[in-house]
């Protein structure tokens, strides 16, 4: 057993809030996140490894894990944590920055993810990896409400995010997580969420735009939502009239695959 705290004191490591650095030690909690998340066997991507303690559980069941971490003085670290595991490779790269066709080709093969992910960046990861040709998978923790939002169907948790992850892929919330397990403590408890990618499903910057515009103004129906965004507002009719909804919906009657079929109706997505 590696004792991550003493190594992280052993190097003087200062924890940065900037980056998200919530850290968990608990074995036990670790390895049901990698089996939950499909290590077994996979080729699995890391977001943030910080000491290495999900990481050394992933790699005990992986084929092989990709790990990147932006935090270089989390290296020497990560040097004695992960010592003797010989199908981890680390990267320093911030993914977002590398965008997902170069991580698709770094990686090279079909994948899933699994993260404790820095919780100011959920959302560009979440589409991140949505947009990625071999990601099958992400398990990942995330602050609660935002899993509650992701799942939600309907009713007021129920938005442009719900909408945008629904559409590609069907996420469910595995477990809570108290926010004690995690150091240094964060004020709210967190929920680890697997989203499974739909058949040939892949989340788009014209996808991401639609949901936003059709959620824009909550209490707005979806014609005056779109037609402020410069859409016909005849073609709006026609089409929510052609799938069978009212003229006056909201956004949220429609579901993630009602919205889906309005975007393509409108030839917006
Ligand atoms: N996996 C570790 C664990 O579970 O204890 C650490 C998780 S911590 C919530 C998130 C980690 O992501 C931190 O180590 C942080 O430095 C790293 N990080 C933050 N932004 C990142 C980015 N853009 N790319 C890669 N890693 C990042």
């Amino acid at each position: 057993m590696v004792d991550y705290e003493s190594v992280l004191i052993k190097h003087r490591f200062k924890f940065k809030k900037a980056l998200g650095q919530n850290f968990i030690y608990d074995e036990e909690l670790l390895d049901e996140i990698a089996v939950a998340g499909g290590a077994d066997g996979a080729t699995v991507v890391e977001i943030g490894a910080g000491s290495g303690s999900l990481s050394r559980m992933i790699a005990a069941r992986a084929k092989k894990l990709d790990s990147f971490e932006i935090d270089e003085t989390l290296f020497p670290v990560l040097e004695e944590t992960l010592s003797g595991l010989d199908n981890v490779q680390l990267f320093s790269n911030n993914v977002l920055e590398l965008g997902i066709e170069t991580v698709d080709m770094l990686i090279g093969e079909p994948y899933v993810v699994i993260a404790n992910l820095p919780y100011y960046i959920t959302t560009p990861l979440l589409f991140l990896f949505l947009k990625s040709e071999l990601c099958g998978s992400i398990t990942c923790l995330v602050q609660k409400e935002v899993a509650e939002r992701i799942c939600a169907k309907d009713g007021g948790d129920f938005g442009a995010l719900s909408a945008s992850v629904q559409a590609v892929a069907s996420p469910r919330i595995v477990r809570i997580v108290k926010s004690w397990d995690f150091d240094p403590q964060p004020d709210v408890d967190s929920a680890l969420i697997r989203i499974d990618r739909k058949n040939d499903a892949v989340f788009s910057d014209a996808l991401d735009k639609f949901f936003k515009d059709c959620f824009a103004q909550k209490r707005k129906t979806l014609v005056n939502n779109l037609t402020a965004v410069g859409m016909n507002k005849q073609e709006i009719s026609d089409a929510l009239r052609e799938l069978g909804f009212s003229q006056t919906a909201r956004a949220e009657e429609l579901g993630a695959d009602g919205l889906m079929r309005l975007g393509k109706a409108l030839g917006a997505v």
